[in-house]
């Protein structure tokens, strides 16, 4: 009696092949490619599974390779394994929480003891220990009542579990060694497969983003297929820690942050404000040029303003506490009012108060509303470099990049229907101009459109359509790279965001420009047609840049702190070589001055060495250094932008070079 070996038809690649049944993906992918396929995980019919999943039927494969998408993200939550393995080896009372992949590498949470630098790099030491002993990877299938003994002396397990209860989710888990992870997989099959991997750093986390529960360690790491990308990645980020603005705005001066006035609120310095005003002097004149009317509006306004707009109370987590008129709450205290109660009468607008602007956009609605308007008058273009005031968690502020206090480069345009897609091309235009003189060749914009599923917009459809279409043309005629994305919209109109590349491939997502027809209606905003009727503008939000202190961080690090010349802080550095050449130099710096340059001068006693390296390191644009033959010809010698040297050119010559640098802004 013969027993006959099930077999079944397996599709993978072109062709099908008959391989019997009970085989795993592994196997047969070995068999099909060899054993050096790269791959890590498989597709079954479409279903990402691991390479010991067990082959029972007919059914179509996909390799998953370890360079693709997948992939990687297979090995990076595969490494967050192995980084809980290594953690509670060597921290026994450490309780894992969650560790998933993400981009460039992964993390993971720990409830355990703060941890510094040794152990990171004994927790990584021990971690590729464990790669070596090329440790299988094993899932495991188990019922509810399994996992929850198994996972029963952490509380964070249990409470997912608790979360996921008559789910088939979390019905299986992981092994490697004697670690166990409560998880879905797929996972690489051996920890021998993580070879390109690098603990980066720790922070401070809390259990579900809840900074109400517990205080949790985060783990980050990186990972690759290859130790190419993982050495690129590195030196990537040594590159980028140096650039990093928070940095080198220290480092030269451009900005401060000051626990004693208040985190996320930028203290911009006698330098940082130098390159402000250059931008936005630049800014302006392009403004000017659109057509734009400049304007300035304070920092607080009315609630009521902000409950017109629907910016409070719905908004209310984002901005700063209302300010309430001290004899209101000296009433309500008499009255016995508690807090809550403040809060709900302020809400549901019993009592007046007022707020530090989250926006600029309702003060430049009341200006368009000031006066009647006409179809003559519009498009109306109103611009300000506004400051607005928004309640960031302490945890997500940074630098010049997430604060508290930012002035954004603001300006409102109210239009016709028919006029949207002309005032979105010159929006567009501007950006580019812009973008064009700082040499951010790279970047790319952004169309935000309608969820065709969703019922949450205001305007009318053919509102929408025309709206859409404009932003698309008016993107499309200037020949930037641009994507559709439905359903990013806001509930009020579509938009159009930029998004840069800086020199070392990172993008930035700067600012919007955004199309409103909700604003117009909560204002019950009107303009007079040809017609002689009432007709409802539309409002156009433009923040090309987003905001000063964004924008300024951004190119910090785009121009590694060396600005080019009509930015720069201080344009001209001065050095004497010895006491004799104090008045030569003394004249030079007047005639720079005279002539509108920014200058510093050094005529002290150290060295020309040490006054080169001290002045160097404040990235001037030049660097005069003038000894007895400048004095003796009339000339100075320098070290430019590119920092070659230069000898013996007349003054002259030197003053109206630079000066021909500034105004070209090359
Ligand atoms: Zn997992
Ligand atoms: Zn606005």
């Amino acid at each position: 009696m013969s027993y006959a070996i099930k077999m079944i038809k397996v599709e993978c690649g072109e062709a099908v092949h008959e391989f019997p049944a009970k085989t795993s993906v592994g196997e047969v992918i070995k068999e099909l490619y060899g054993r050096k396929s790269s791959a890590i995980a498989a597709l079954v019919n479409d279903e990402e599974k691991d390479l010991s999943y067990l082959l029972s039927q007919n059914c179509k494969i996909d390799i998953i390779k370890d360079n693709s998408d997948e992939g990687l993200y297979i090995m990076r939550h595969s490494c967050a394994h192995l980084l809980a393995q290594a953690v509670t080896e060597l921290f026994p009372d450490a309780k894992p929480t969650i560790g998933p992949p993400i981009e460039n590498g992964f993390y993971y949470d720990f409830y355990m003891d703060p941890i510094n630098e040794e152990d990171l790099n004994k927790i990584e030491k021990l971690m590729r220990k464990i790669v070596k002993q090329n440790l299988p990877i094993e899932r495991e299938e188990h019922d509810n009542e399994s996992l929850r003994n198994m996972f029963s002396n952490n509380p964070f397990k249990m409470e997912i579990m608790d979360d996921k209860i008559g789910e088939e989710v979390g019905s299986s888990a992981y092994r490697q060694g004697k670690f166990v992870d409560l998880c879905r997989g797929p996972h690489v099959d051996s920890t021998g497969k993580l070879r390109w991997f690098k603990l980066t750093n720790t922070s401070q986390a809390f259990w579900r983003a809840d900074s109400s529960r517990e205080t949790l360690v985060r783990i980050y790491g990186m990972c690759y297929s290859s130790k190419e990308e993982l050495q690129a990645r590195e030196t990537l980020l040594r590159e980028a820690a140096k650039r990093d603005h928070r940095k080198l705005g220290k480092d030269l001066q451009l900005f401060h942050i000051d626990e004693m006035v208040g985190q996320g609120l930028i203290l911009w310095t006698p330098r940082g404000t130098v390159v402000r005003n250059e931008l936005q002097k630049f800014i302006s004149e392009h403004l000017n040029r659109q057509g734009y009317r400049q304007i300035y509006t304070p920092h607080i306004g009315k609630l009521d303003l902000y409950r017109t707009s629907g910016h409070f109370p719905y908004y209310q987590d984002s901005q700063y506490p209302p300010i309430v008129k001290r004899d209101t709450l000296q009433r309500l205290s008499d009255e016995g009012c508690s807090c809550g109660d403040l809060s709900n009468l302020m809400s549901e607008g019993e009592i007046d108060g007022y707020m530090l602007k989250p926006m600029n956009c309702p003060h430049h609605i009341r200006i368009y509303a000031s006066q009647p308007r006409s179809y003559r008058n519009l498009p109306l273009r109103l611009a300000e470099f506004g400051t607005v005031y928004r309640w960031e968690q302490s945890g997500e502020i940074s630098g010049m990049t997430r604060v508290r206090g930012f002035t954004q480069d603001d300006a409102h345009l109210f239009v016709t229907e028919e006029q949207i897609e002309q005032e979105l091309l010159g929006c567009i235009e501007l950006v580019k101009v812009i973008f064009g003189t700082l040499s951010m060749k790279d970047y790319r914009v952004r169309i935000g459109l309608r969820d065709s599923d969703s019922d949450k917009y205001v305007g009318s459809p053919e509102q929408w359509e025309k709206a859409e279409a404009a932003c698309r043309n008016a993107t499309a005629s200037l020949g930037v790279e641009f994507s559709e994305e439905p359903g990013e919209a806001a509930f009020y109109g579509p938009k159009i965001d930029f998004v840069v590349k800086d020199v070392l491939g990172r993008e930035w997502q700067l600012g919007t420009v955004q199309v409103d027809y909700n604003l117009p209606e909560r204002f019950n905003l009107t303009y007079t047609g040809s017609d002689g009727e009432k007709h409802r503008p539309v409002m156009i939000h433009r923040a090309p840049f987003g905001s000063m202190e964004r924008f300024c961080g951004v190119l910090i690090e785009h121009f590694n702190g060396m600005f080019p010349t009509w930015l720069s802080p201080t344009q001209v550095h001065i050095l004497t070589i010895s006491e004799k050449q104090i008045d030569y130099a003394n004249q030079i710096a007047q005639s720079l001055s005279e002539a509108g340059i920014r200058i510093e001068i050094d005529t002290g006693d150290d060295t020309i060495g040490k006054k080169l390296r001290t002045h160097r390191s404040m990235r001037p644009a030049y660097l005069v250094i003038i000894g007895d033959d400048e004095q003796n010809e009339g000339t100075v010698s320098f070290l430019g932008p590119n920092r070659e040297q230069v000898n013996g050119i007349p003054l002259n010559e030197f003053i109206s070079k630079i000066t021909s640098e500034i105004k070209s802004k090359n």
